[in-house]
C-alpha cells in the first residue's frame, strides 16, 4: 500500500461523484476518484443525452435548493466554456384539482418562483402537439429545461482533473476500512488512504456499505424514444419538457427531440427491483407498448417509439436523498438514494460534499436527507 494520504477519495464517477470530485479538487485538495467501469459507462444512473432540470417539486425544500443548483450549473458552463443545459420551459398536467400539481404550485409560491396556470386555449396556441382533456390543470414554468447529462458528468471530471484530481477507471472498491487512523480503501489490486472518503456509488452503495442496511432499492427503469415525421415541431425551441400525473397515478414525463435518440417519453418509477449487476438490460415490450399507448392519446404527432433504453434508479422509501456522514465514521460521507430525480442536483450535491469534506459542515439545509430520518424507520 502506498503511504500517500489523499485529502479525499471519491468512490464512483457518476453524476454525484464527478461533481464532488470537481468541487473538492477546486478547493485545492488532493483528490483520487475510483470508478469501477470507464467514465461515461452505461451501467449506472447518469448516462444518456438528457435529464430534466426543474424548479417544480411537491416538496418545497427541493424547490429552494434548486436555486443554487441552477447557479452551479451555469458556473460549470462558464468555467468549461460549454453549453450544458437548454431551457425550454415546461407544462405539468393532471386532472383538475389533483394533489400533486396543487402541492407543486404551493412549493413554487413558497420559493417565490414564477409560474402560470394555462387553459386549453393557451396550450393549443403555444403547444398544439398536446391533446389534453378539458378537465385538466396546466401549469407552465418557464425555467424548466434539460441538462446534457453525459456531457455534464464528463465536464465535471475534466475540470476535476484540471484542478489536480486523479481519476482511476476500471478500479472497483471492495471494502472501506475505517477502524484505522485514516480510512483505507481496498480495491482488487491496490489500497489507498484518504482523510475523507466520499461514497457516491449509486446503485452499488448498499453493497459497499452493507453493515449500514441503508433503505435503498435498485430498480430497472426504461425510457422510450420517438423520431416523429415532423421533427421541427418537437425540437427544443418548439416543444417543452412535460410531466403528467395520470388518472392512474402514474408520473409520465418527456423531453424534446435532442441528439441522436429523438424525443424522450418515460414513466417515472414503478420499475422492478434488481441487484444492480443482475438487472436485465433489455427493454420490456409491455413497457414500450404502455408508453406508446399513452403517446398515441396525448402527443399523437410523436408516432411510435423507435427504441428504448434501460437505466437504474436507487430509491429510498420516501424518495428523498441520503446526504450524510457515516454514523460510525465522520470521515466517510455518503450521497446516495437519488430516487430517479437527482441529476439536476449533481451540481449542488458536489458543492455540499465539498463543504462537508473540507469544512465538516454546510450552509445548505440537508436535514431532510439524514440517514436516521423518521421515514426510514420500518
Ligand atoms: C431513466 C432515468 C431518467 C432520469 N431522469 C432524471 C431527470 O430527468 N432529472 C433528474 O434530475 N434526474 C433524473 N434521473 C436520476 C439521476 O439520473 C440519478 O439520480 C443520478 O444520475 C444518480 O447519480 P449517482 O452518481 O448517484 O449514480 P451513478 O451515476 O450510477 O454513479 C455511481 C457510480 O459509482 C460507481 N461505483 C459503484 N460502486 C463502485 C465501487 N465499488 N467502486 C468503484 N466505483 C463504483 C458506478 O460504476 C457509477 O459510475 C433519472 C434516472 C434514470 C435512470
Amino acid at each position: 500500500m502506498s503511504s500517500h494520504i489523499y485529502d479525499a477519495i471519491v468512490i464512483g464517477a457518476g453524476g454525484m461523484g464527478s461533481a464532488s470530485a470537481y468541487h473538492i479538487a477546486k478547493s485545492g485538495a488532493d483528490v483520487l476518484v475510483l470508478e469501477q467501469f470507464q467514465r461515461g459507462h452505461t451501467f449506472g444512473s447518469s448516462h444518456g443525452e438528457t435529464r430534466i432540470i426543474r424548479f417544480f417539486y411537491d416538496k418545497p425544500f427541493y424547490t429552494k435548493l434548486m436555486k443554487t443548483a441552477y447557479e452551479e450549473w451555469r458556473n460549470l458552463e462558464s468555467e468549461s466554456n460549454k453549453e450544458l443545459l437548454f431551457i425550454s420551459g415546461s407544462i405539468s398536467i393532471g386532472k383538475k384539482g389533483n394533489q400533486y400539481t396543487k402541492a407543486v404550485s404551493e412549493s413554487l409560491d413558497e420559493a417565490r418562483v414564477n409560474y402560470e396556470w394555462w387553459n386549453l386555449k393557451d396550450l393549443s396556441k403555444r403547444f398544439p402537439q398536446f391533446q389534453v382533456p378539458h378537465d385538466y390543470d396546466i401549469l407552465w414554468q418557464k425555467d424548466t429545461g434539460f441538462l446534457y447529462a453525459s456531457e455534464c458528468v464528463l465536464t465535471h471530471l475534466q475540470l476535476a482533473e484540471r484542478n489536480g484530481a486523479i481519476v482511476r477507471e476500471n478500479t472497483s472498491v471492495k471494502r472501506i476500512d475505517w477502524q484505522t487512523d485514516v480510512p483505507t480503501i481496498h480495491t482488487e489490486k491496490d489500497n489507498f488512504l484518504g482523510r475523507k472518503v466520499i461514497v457516491t456509488a449509486g446503485a452499488w452503495t448498499s453493497s459497499l456499505l452493507s453493515t449500514l442496511n441503508l433503505p435503498l432499492t435498485v430498480t430497472k427503469q426504461q425510457v422510450c424514444y420517438y423520431k416523429p415525421t415532423n421533427t421541427e415541431m418537437f425540437l427544443p425551441n418548439n416543444y417543452p419538457v412535460f410531466t403528467e400525473i395520470t388518472d392512474d397515478g402514474e408520473f409520465i414525463y418527456g423531453i424534446s427531440y435532442f441528439g441522436k435518440n429523438g424525443a424522450k417519453v418515460a414513466r417515472h418509477g414503478m420499475g422492478q427491483a434488481y441487484p444492480p449487476d443482475e438487472c436485465n438490460r433489455q427493454p420490456d415490450a409491455d413497457y414500450i407498448e404502455h408508453i406508446d399507448t399513452y403517446v398515441k392519446e396525448r402527443i399523437p404527432g410523436l408516432g411510435k417509439s423507435t427504441h428504448a433504453e434501460v437505466c437504474l434508479y436507487t430509491e429510498t422509501p420516501d424518495e428523498d436523498f441520503i446526504i450524510d456522514t457515516h454514523p460510525e465514521c465522520e470521515d466517510i460521507l455518503i450521497a446516495a438514494g437519488f430516487s430517479g430525480h437527482g441529476f439536476k442536483f449533481c451540481s449542488l450535491v458536489g458543492r455540499i460534499m465539498g463543504d462537508l469534506a473540507m469544512r465538516s459542515k454546510t450552509d445548505f439545509d440537508i436535514s431532510p436527507f439524514s440517514i436516521s430520518r423518521k421515514t426510514h424507520e420500518v
